[in-house]
């Protein structure tokens, strides 16, 4: 579980902020402030601040209440009604002691306030304690969506990212391969060296499968016992294929002796299919069902295989 953990918790110093200012200069004096401190970066409009949220998902926002364009209060209200990005905490800055105003911003979903002009002391305990309260939301929600057994992503969390990559996918034109993958003989190698071992070899095969993904957008679920799911965004299919024949590579080498399989140790069948590559009628769930059928069609063919 602590190797869990440890996989999961991100450090506060890699935390990404947000600022938003119509006023590059006050953009600079926060930057100044935080810099030293955390990955800053500024945008100057409402519909900037949304677009950096959706490709940079920033771990917190400082935003100015009044812009010229879209000011702050609508910003925020379209931030917090958009399911990728309403998570992300909010602190208004404000240059305005006015009562309805404050209001108007703890009804739009701020988390606090910093007046105007901005202390640099006040500022950097503001958002030390939002972020740390965040990254351990973030941390508590991740463990929910993990594997216990194998540190794998679960059918929880499956569920919840898929629509988030189809959205994401058709936003950007990008396409998303899945892998099936599928443990070989696995029932005998349970019946010969019994269930606990079958758990530790289960963990390691995830271990394997992980080194390979190397990419920080990869990730791994463990879709049924000894089923595993890849899904690698902005991957082609022959991109996705390369990864499912080093996968079969890295398994070979991790080497886990299973007397009872023909090839005399533990190998994978793997079947491979990519979302949004032209038709876009598909879903994603129909795309994974697609790869299912492959990883049949590789069992069929002799199995220690990858198919797409
Ligand atoms: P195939 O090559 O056709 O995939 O054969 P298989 O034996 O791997 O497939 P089958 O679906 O017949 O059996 C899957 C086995 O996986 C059944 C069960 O013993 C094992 N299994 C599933 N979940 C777990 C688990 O959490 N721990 C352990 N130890 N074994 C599990
Ligand atoms: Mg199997
Ligand atoms: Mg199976």
């Amino acid at each position: 579980m602590e190797k869990i953990k440890a996989r999961y918790k991100r450090l506060i110093s890699d935390a990404r902020i947000l600022i938003v200012d119509d006023e590059p200069i006050n953009c600079e004096i926060m930057q100044h402030m935080l810099g030293e401190l955390y990955h800053v970066s500024s945008v100057h409009s409402g519909q900037d601040a949304i677009d950096a949220c959706l490709s940079q998902k920033p771990d917190l926002i400082l935003l100015d209440v009044v812009m010229k364009g879209m000011d702050g209060l609508e910003t925020c209200r379209l931030i917090k009604s958009n399911e990728e990005i309403q998570h992300i905490p909010i602190i208004f800055i404000t240059g305005v002691q006015d009562e309805q105003q404050e209001a108007d911003c703890w009804d739009a979903g701020a988390v606090d306030f910093v007046a105007k002009p901005v202390n640099g002391v006040e500022l950097r305990n503001r958002v030390r304690a939002h972020l740390t309260h965040k990254l351990q939301t973030d941390l508590l929600l991740n463990l929910s969506y993990v594997d216990k057994l194998t540190g794998a992503y679960n059918r929880h969390f499956l569920d919840d990212v898929i629509p988030k990559l189809e959205k994401q996918s058709k936003r950007s034109h990008s396409l998303v391969s899945v892998l099936m993958i599928d443990i070989d003989w696995f029932k005998l190698y349970n019946d010969h060296f019994g269930h606990l071992q079958g758990d530790e070899c289960l963990h390691q095969v995830a271990d394997s499968i992980v080194d390979v993904l190397k990419r920080p957008t990869d990730m791994l679920v463990r879709f049924g016992g000894e089923e595993f799911l890849g899904l690698l965004v902005d991957t082609d299919k022959q991109g996705a294929m390369h990864v499912a024949q080093n996968i079969l590579e890295k398994i070979k080498q991790t080497n886990i002796d299973h007397p009872k399989s023909d090839f005399s140790r533990i190998t994978l069948s793997i079947g491979v299919a990519t979302y949004n590559d032209q038709n876009t009628q598909t879903t994603l769930f129909d795309v994974i069902q697609e790869a299912d059928k492959l990883l049949y069609k590789a069992k069929s063919a002799g199995r220690n295989q990858a198919l797409g």
